[in-house]
This record gives C-alpha cells, sequence and structure tokens, in this order.
C-alpha cells in the first residue's frame, strides 16, 4: 500500500514509513484499545499511519488514494480531522510533550485510556523531547508509553555522526522511565513490550530498533531514500521484494 501509493501520488517518505509500519501493525493490531490516544511525532511517515488505518477500516479507500491530492485532508503530515489525529506533527520535538498533557489530563478526569507517542531517533535531537522525559517521570505518567524508531538515520546524515545518544534507553531511565529495547520488526517482541506491566507508576519507552527503508533492499539503511521518489522501475523493484 505504502509504495503503490507513495508512486501513485509523486510524494516520498517511503522508507521512514517502512521504517515504522511493523510497530504501527502491532499497535493497531493487538495492543491499541478504544479509549486509547496516539500521537505520531515523526509526522513526516504519516503514509505508515494512513495506510494502517486503511487497512483497519477506520479511513475509506478514497481517502487513503486522495493522499496529497489538492484539496486533501490526508496530507505528508498528519492533520487533526483524520481519525485518531488529535495534533498535527511534523514539527519534530513537539508530540512527546503533548502525549504528556494528554496523559496528565486524562489521569486529572479518572478516564481509562492510555497514550502512546511514535518519536523518531532523529527528533531526540530536539530539547523539548527531554524537557517532556524530564516531566513525565517525574509526574509518574503510567498510562504514556513512547516508542522511538531507532533506524539511525535522519535527514541529513547518520544518528551516531549528528549527535550521539545512544544508548536511548539508558538516558530515558535516568529520567525515570520503564525502557526496553527491541527489534522493531519483530511483532511478538514489540507486542510483549508495549503490553508489559508497568514499574512502580513509570512511563514505558520501547526503544525499536529498525531500518529504514525495511523490505526493500535498494532503500535499505540508505540515507537519500529519506526524501527520494520512486520510478516506475524502481516501484515495480519495490513491490516485486515486498510480495509476502
Ligand atoms: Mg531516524
Amino acid at each position: 500500500m505504502i509504495i503503490e501509493r507513495s508512486f501513485a501520488s509523486g510524494v516520498g517518505h517511503i522508507a521512514s514509513a517502512l521504517s515504522i509500519i511493523d510497530m504501527l501493525a502491532v499497535l493497531w493490531g493487538a495492543v491499541r484499545r478504544k479509549d486509547d490516544r496516539f500521537i505520531l511525532c515523526k509526522g513526516h511517515a504519516a503514509l505508515a499511519l494512513y495506510a494502517v488505518l486503511r487497512w483497519k477500516d477506520e479511513i475509506t479507500p478514497a481517502q487513503f488514494d486522495s493522499f496529497c491530492a489538492d484539496g486533501s485532508a490526508f496530507g505528508q503530515h498528519p492533520e487533526p480531522g483524520i481519525p485518531t489525529v488529535d495534533f498535527a506533527t511534523g514539527s519534530l520535538g513537539q508530540g512527546l510533550s503533548v502525549g504528556c498533557g494528554l496523559a496528565l489530563g486524562m489521569r486529572a478526569r479518572g478516564e481509562a485510556g492510555r497514550v502512546f507517542c511514535l518519536l523518531s531517533d532523529g527528533e531526540c535531537d530536539e530539547g523539548q523531547v527531554w524537557e517532556a522525559a524530564a516531566f513525565a517521570g517525574h509526574h509518574r505518567l503510567d498510562r504514556l508509553t513512547a516508542l522511538v524508531d531507532a533506524n539511525g538515520l535522519q535527514a541529513l546524515g547518520r544518528t551516531r555522526d549528528v549527535l550521539d545518544l545512544s544508548p536511548l534507553r539508558d538516558k530515558f531511565g535516568a529520567f525515570r522511565w520503564d525502557a526496553t529495547e527491541v527489534d522493531g520488526h519483530d511483532h511478538a517482541a514489540l507486542e510483549k513490550a508495549l503490553t508489559r506491566p508497568g514499574t512502580d507508576g513509570r512511563p514505558r519507552m520501547v526503544v525499536c530498533r529498525t531500518v529504514q527503508g525495511k523490505g526493500v533492499s535498494f532503500m535499505e539503511d540508505a540515507l537519500e531514500w529519506h526524501y527520494r521518489n520512486l520510478s516506475p522501475e524502481l516501484k515495480d523493484r519495490a513491490l516485486a521484494e515486498l510480495a509476502p
């Protein structure tokens, strides 16, 4: 769905979408409940979110196919008005703070839901992420779960070269999060990590080791595919490689 839609719409961020699609599939397929909220902090990977919403019949085929068309609500970055989207993302670093506010508000109102935030690893360069991390740990926001798409790449380079924040799990642990690390393409491991019991009221962090462009050999871990679009030949190759 991601490859075909991206090719038809002529819009990229395909590799970022493939990086997180397994995480979203597990969230939507096995973890998320009706009262839960979700924030795609790395808004540029919105096509993966739209694909999952289509998969679960939360949007129509026509809505999915309108991706990036004139007048469509389904742009490169998600905006309110789209199912599950409460907050426009795309400006990196802001989503986790909104997640903290949602979690705190839900607790104050005695509501049952949980909050899931999906960040990119490059996004953790933003200082606001760490302000939110400190806030969530201090307030023991145990209904908050963050996932980091740790693919090791960001727009202009490798995360370890731009700003090395490894090991992310330990850094969030220092802010009083219950932090773990899993293979972000292993559905069983993701489900286990996302449903594990909490510890001492701590927010949960799941650092997901991923491969940008997962499943398409010429895209995997290739920096230029952060932005590139598919030619007809490369589209056919990608579909052939992803075929079950
Ligand atoms: Mg990244």
